[in-house]
C-alpha cells in the first residue's frame, strides 16, 4: 500500500519515491504526494522523472535517463494509489498535437523517481476545499443545513445542503459570514482519531462520519480553530466575532470534519469568496455555487 504523504503534509509538491509496479499506462509508487480524486477534490497533476542516478543499477544506458520524464494526468485510489502517465512532450510545446499514440515506456519497478506536483492547481484545490469546510460549518450553525455533497475544481466549486430554499438575502448573508471567517485567519490543522472515539466525542452532523465506508477505522480530522489572540493588541481593525463563545486560546474549535483532502494552514489564505448562485438540487436540497473572487469575471484580485 502506497504511503499517502499528502495526508501528513499538504504543502509539499516535490518528493522522491520508488516505483513498485508498472501496469499499462499506470504506476504504483511506494509513497506519493499526488492527491487522488476523492472527497469532492480532483486529483493532482504534475510530472514524474527518473531521479539523478536513479535508474536501475545506477547505470542509465547512453543518454536515455535524461529524457525519462512523464506527465501525471490522473491519480486514482482503489486498493492503492495509481498514477496514470503520458509521455512528456517537449516542454515548450505542451499543449501541442495529441498525436502521441506510442505506447508509454514506463519506469521499471525499482526505479527512483522524482514527483513534481502542479503547485498552482494544488494550491487552488486547497483554498477551495478549506472554503468548503467553512461554508459547511456556517450553513449548519446558522441555517441548520447539513452538507450532503460537494465538488470543487481549481476555479469554482459547489456544495449541496439539506435545506428548502436559500433566498437572495440568505445568499448575501452566507457570503458575508464566509468572508468574515476567512478574514479571521483561523488556524487549520489535521490529525488522526479512532472512529469509535470520533463517533463518541464529535458532532456527527458536522464530521460527516456517516458518509465514510465502514472499513475506515481511523479518521483524519480537519479542524478549523477559534480566532487566535492577536499579538500586538493593536488590532482594532479586526472585527469582533459575532456570537462567539469566547475568543480565548482555549475556545472550542470552529469546526471539525473527517476529511482526507488538502487544505490551507490559515483561513485568510483562501482570499475573498463570492457566492455565485444557487439552484434546487432536489426536494429539500439546495446547491450553492461559489468561487474565489479572482476566478469570477470582472472582479479585481485586490490581494
Ligand atoms: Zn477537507
Amino acid at each position: 500500500m502506497t504511503e499517502e504523504l499528502y495526508l501528513a503534509d499538504d504543502a509539499v509538491t516535490t518528493f522522491e519515491a520508488t516505483v513498485e509496479r508498472a501496469l499499462d499506462d499506470r504506476v504504483v509508487l511506494d509513497r506519493t504526494h499526488f492527491y487522488p480524486t476523492g472527497g469532492g477534490q480532483p486529483h493532482d497533476t504534475g510530472t514524474l522523472r527518473v531521479a539523478d542516478g536513479g535508474a536501475i543499477d545506477g547505470e542509465p544506458s547512453e543518454g536515455e535517463a535524461a529524457d525519462r520524464r512523464w506527465r501525471v494526468v490522473d491519480v486514482r485510489k482503489k486498493d492503492t494509489v495509481y498514477h496514470t502517465l503520458e509521455p512528456a512532450e517537449n516542454r515548450t510545446s505542451e499543449a501541442g498535437d495529441s498525436s502521441a499514440t506510442d505506447a508509454v515506456a514506463l519506469p521499471e519497478p525499482g526505479t527512483t523517481v522524482v514527483g513534481e506536483i502542479d503547485a498552482a492547481r494544488r494550491r487552488a484545490h486547497s483554498r477551495y476545499h478549506t472554503a468548503q469546510h467553512l461554508l459547511s460549518a456556517l450553513l449548519l450553525d446558522e441555517f441548520d443545513a447539513r452538507t450532503t455533497g460537494n465538488q470543487l475544481y481549481d476555479d469554482h466549486a459547489h456544495l449541496d445542503a439539506a435545506y428548502e430554499r436559500f433566498d437572495e438575502d440568505d445568499l448575501a448573508r452566507i457570503e458575508n459570514r464566509l468572508n468574515e471567517l476567512v478574514a479571521d485567519r483561523r488556524p487549520v490543522r489535521s490529525y488522526t482519531m479512532d472512529r469509535e472515539e470520533a463517533e463518541a466525542t464529535l458532532d456527527t452532523d458536522r464530521t460527516r462520519i456517516d458518509l465514510l465506508p465502514d472499513s475506515i477505522a481511523e479518521l483524519r480530522i480537519v479542524e478549523i480553530g477559534a480566532v487566535e489572540e492577536a499579538e500586538g493588541g493593536d488590532g482594532d481593525a479586526v472585527e469582533e466575532a459575532e456570537g462567539g463563545d469566547g475568543d480565548g486560546c482555549d475556545a472550542e474549535p470552529y469546526d471539525r470534519t473527517a476529511c482526507a483532502g488538502t487544505h490551507v494552514e490559515h483561513t485568510d489564505e483562501i482570499g475573498e469568496v463570492v457566492v455565485t448562485g444557487r439552484e434546487t438540487k432536489g426536494s429539500d436540497e439546495e446547491r450553492v455555487r461559489f468561487a474565489l473572487a479572482e476566478h469570477v469575471g470582472g472582479v479585481d484580485d485586490g490581494s
